[in-house]
């Protein structure tokens, strides 16, 4: 993807969640297996399924929880092309947003 279609995909996922979109936040996996069984409900999605794949993992268009957790922070975040790269999300993101497969 070019940097034009990732800024214009993230704009897309930052519009939907402003506009209300209600993903599961809960429960955060508190170990591998419960992280694993997160990533296999997205890996049966099809192809194009986004709005599913920020429900399932959660995401919100701010800093999350008693900690202020953040993808700048997270292990999956690229800096440079503001990238998630989990490879079951994949997306473009923004540093303030978060969902529930955070990892540091
Ligand atoms: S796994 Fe979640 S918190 Fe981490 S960079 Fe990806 S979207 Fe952000």
């Amino acid at each position: 993807m070019s940097k034009e279609d990732d800024d214009a995909l993230r704009e897309k996922i930052g519009k939907m969640m402003a506009d209300g979109l209600q993903t599961q936040t809960e429960p955060f996996p508190k170990d591998n297996f419960q992280f694993e069984e997160i990533l296999k409900e997205l890996r049966e999605l099809e192809a194009g399924e986004l709005e599913k794949k920020l429900v399932i993992s959660g995401f919100v268009d701010h800093p999350y929880g008693e900690d202020e957790q953040r993808c700048l922070e997270c292990m999956y975040y690229l800096v440079h092309r503001k990238w998630c790269d989990l490879p079951e999300l994949a997306v473009p993101v923004d540093p303030q947003w978060w969902c529930r497969l955070w990892r540091i």
